[in-house]
C-alpha cells in the first residue's frame, strides 16, 4: 500500500521511482555518446601534475566472488583459482604505473576505497600485496579514509586484524536483509548471530566506521519482515547505514531470471519499504544524508551536510575536499580534472589495453562549460537538497519538467531558487537523472550493493 505521504502523485511517477533502482549517478556511455581518447586522458592526468597540492581519491575495483548472489548487478567474475586474481593483481599495478607515469608517485589521498565483486575473498598476501603497491605510487596520511567492502561472511577475525594493520579505518558490509526466506531467495544467507558477531569484532579490533548495506525491494520482503531487519540492524549499531533499491533487469543480468517475478513487491510496497526504512532509522537517531545513506550523530557526514559541505562523487557522499577521482581495474569509474572515464568491464580487453601500454578505457566525457554547471548544480542538489539562484542557471531549459515537479510536490520554485520537500527527497535520484540528459545513472556499481551501485560483497 502506497504510504499517505505519496497517496496523490501520479502513478507514473511511483513507476518511475521502480525503476530508478540504485545506481551510482554519472555520465553514462549511451548518454553521453562522446569517447576520450587517451590523448584528452593524458592531457587532463597531466594538467592535474602541474597542481601537486589537490589530492586524490582513489577507488580499485576487484571483481571477483566465489559464488553470484541472484539479485548482483556488479561487474564480477565467479572464480576459484587463486592465480586468477594474481594475474589481475599483475595487471593492475601496471595500470597504476600508466598513470603515475604521467601523474608522478606520491599524491595525497583522502580517500581509498576497495569494492567489487567481494574485495575481501582475496587472500591475506593478496590483500598486503596490494596495499603495497598504492603505498609505493600515492601517500596515504592519517587523514586518508580508507574503506574496504566486505562479506561478512569471509570477514574473520584474523582477516579483519589484518585489514585494520594494513590502514583501514572503514569496512562496509553487504546484508540486504535478515530474514531467511529473503535470503535464500536472493542466494545470500547470513544469519543474524554471524552479522552481529562480525561487526562486534570489527569494532573490537579498532574501525572506526563500521557500515552496513541493505536493499529493499528483494524477493519475499514485506512490510513486516523489512521491519523486522530495521529493528535488528538497529541494535547491531552501525555507524553507518545505507539502503538502496534492488532492479530487476534479468534480460542483461541472466541470473537473475531465477529470482520468480511474483515474488518481488511492486513499485507501491517498494516506496513503503524505503518509507519504513527512513522512518525507523530517523526516530532511532540517525541522520538522513542525500539519498540513500544514514550516519548516526557526530559522523562527518551529518556535520558536512549541515555545514553544507557535503560532497557527492561516484564513491557516494564524502566531505573529502577533492573531486578526482583515479579507478583502476576492469569497469571502475574515475573523473579527472572534469574528465568522466569508466574502463573495459571485460577483464581480458582491460588487460589486453593495458599490455599494449594504453589507458583501458571504454568510454569517457570531457565536460564543456554547460556540463560543468549542470554537473555543479546536480551535485549540489543530491548533497543539499536545495539550489540557490546563483546555481539555477545548470538548470537550464528544465522550466517545464521543474514546474511539473513543484506541481506534484517534490519541490517548491521560489526566487531564491529550488528546495527538495520532504516527499520529493523519496524520488531525488529520478528528479536528478531526469535533469540532466547527459547525466544518467550509471549501470555501474561501486562496491556494494550491488544491486548495484556501488554495493556488496
Ligand atoms: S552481489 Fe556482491 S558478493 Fe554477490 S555476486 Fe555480486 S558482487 Fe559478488
Amino acid at each position: 500500500m502506497t504510504p499517505a505521504l505519496f497517496a496523490d502523485l501520479p502513478r507514473e511517477l511511483i513507476e518511475q521511482f521502480d525503476e530508478s533502482g540504485s545506481e551510482t549517478v554519472s555520465f553514462s556511455p549511451a548518454a553521453s555518446g562522446q569517447r576520450v581518447s587517451t590523448a584528452d586522458y593524458t592531457q587532463s592526468l597531466s594538467a592535474l601534475a602541474a597542481r601537486p597540492e589537490e589530492a586524490v581519491a582513489l577507488y580499485v575495483h576487484l571483481p571477483f566472488c566465489p559464488v553470484r548472489c541472484l539479485y548482483c548487478a556488479c561487474h564480477t567474475t565467479i572464480t576459484h583459482d587463486g592465480e586468477r586474481i594474481d594475474r589481475y593483481l599483475d595487471t593492475l599495478e601496471r595500470e597504476m604505473d600508466l598513470v603515475t607515469a604521467r601523474l608522478g608517485r606520491g599524491r595525497t589521498l583522502t580517500q581509498l576505497h576497495l569494492g567489487g565483486g567481494t574485495p575481501n575473498y582475496l587472500t591475506d598476501s593478496q590483500l598486503i600485496r596490494l596495499m603495497e603497491m598504492v603505498g609505493e605510487r600515492f601517500h596515504l596520511g592519517p587523514d586518508t579514509a580508507t574503506n574496504i567492502e566486505c562479506n561478512p561472511r569471509r570477514a574473520s577475525a584474523s582477516q579483519l586484524e589484518l585489514l585494520k594493520g594494513l590502514g583501514f579505518t572503514g569496512v562496509s558490509f553487504g546484508i540486504q536483509d535478515l530474514d531467511v526466506r529473503v535470503q535464500h531467495a536472493i542466494g545470500r544467507v547470513n544469519s543474524l548471530g554471524l552479522v552481529r558477531d562480525v561487526c562486534t569484532t570489527a569494532r573490537e579490533t579498532g574501525f572506526e566506521c563500521i557500515s552496513l548495506d541493505l536493499v529493499y525491494g528483494l524477493p519475499n520482503q514485506t512490510l513486516a519482515s523489512f521491519e523486522s531487519t530495521l529493528e535488528r540492524i538497529i541494535e547491531i549499531n552501525p555507524d553507518r547505514i545505507r539502503v538502496f533499491g534492488y532492479s530487476h533487469h534479468p534480460a542483461s543480468r541472466p541470473h537473475q531470471y531465477a529470482i520468480e517475478t511474483a515474488c518481488l513487491p511492486g513499485a507501491d510496497e517498494k516506496l513503503a519499504l524505503l518509507h519504513s526504512a527512513v522512518r525507523c532509522f530517523t526516530e532511532s537517531g540517525y541522520t538522513w544524508i542525500g539519498l540513500d545513506c544514514f550516519v548516526r550523530d557526530g559522523d562527518e557526514l551529518a556535520d558536512a551536510q549541515a555545514a553544507g559541505r557535503l560532497r557527492h562523487t561516484a564513491l557516494g557522499y564524502t566531505c573529502a575536499p577533492t573531486q578526482h577521482l583515479l579507478a583502476f581495474g576492469a569497469s571502475s569509474l574515475g573523473e579527472v580534472d572534469g574528465t568522466f572515464v569508466q574502463n573495459e568491464p571485460n577483464v581480458d580487453a582491460w588487460r589486453k589495453a593495458i599490455e599494449d601500454g594504453r589507458f583501458p578505457i571504454l568510454w569517457g566525457h570531457k565536460l564543456n562549460a554547460a556540463d560543468q554547471r549542470r554537473h555543479r548544480a546536480i551535485a549540489h542538489l543530491l548533497c543539499n537538497l536545495e539550489l540557490p539562484a546563483s546555481l539555477m542557471s545548470g538548470l537550464a531549459g528544465d522550466a517545464e519538467r521543474l514546474a511539473r515537479c513543484a506541481a506534484q510536490g517534490l519541490i517548491e520554485l521560489t526566487d531564491k531558487g529550488l528546495k527538495v520537500t520532504h516527499r520529493g527527497r523519496y524520488f531525488l535520484r529520478s528528479l536528478c537523472s531526469q535533469h540532466e540528459p547527459n547525466l544518467a545513472w550509471s549501470n555501474h556499481h561501486w562496491g556494494e550493493p550491488q544491486t548495484s551501485g556501488s554495493q556488496t560483497s
